[in-house]
């Protein structure tokens, strides 16, 4: 018997960062300013992660280019990278993502790639803690719930 499924998810979106909770306001502010500083000289694609942690505390990662290309890494991944490293049993609750070009903040909100989901997708796995994605362009904001809204089917430890 062949079975078809489907599988769908929610999210929020919101016309303006400023509609935003005070801490995920704050969160997308971080994620912008942090942008700033990325080392994207290749790709002139400055994204700023900024991952709240359980504690209130921010940790900023932006995407840090290399000559190599495959030895670049995202900004999302740089944030938990130094989230993990410096405040370790500090669990991460959210992740605010954003991007700006040589003309500023993009318009519509960037996802995470495929590799910095499976990275989100280890972090709820380590700390037990669903992380909300809070992705934010010039046009709109959205908030996602838990990485298994963008990664389903995940490979995890428990499979
Ligand atoms: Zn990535």
């Amino acid at each position: 018997m062949i079975r078809t499924n489907n599988i769908s998810f929610s999210y929020k979106e919101f016309e303006k960062p400023e509609e935003l909770n005070t801490d995920d306001l704050e969160l997308v502010f971080a994620a912008r300013e942090t942008a700033i500083n990325a080392y994207a000289p290749y790709s002139k694609f400055k994204v700023g992660a900024a991952v709240r942690l359980e504690s209130g505390i921010i940790v900023c990662g932006t995407n840090v280019e290399n000559a190599a290309y495959p030895s670049s890494i995202c900004a999302e991944r740089s944030a938990f990278s130094n989230s993990v490293s410096n405040h370790h049993n500090d669990k991460p609750v959210a992740i605010a993502i954003a991007a700006m070009t040589e003309d500023g903040l993009t318009n519509e909100p960037v996802p995470p790639c495929g590799n910095c989901r499976q990275v989100i997708a280890e972090e709820e796995s380590r700390t037990g803690n669903q992380i909300r994605i809070i992705l934010s362009g010039k046009n709109k904001t959205m908030v996602i719930d838990s990485i298994s809204s963008l990664l389903p089917l995940q490979f995890n430890k428990k499979i």
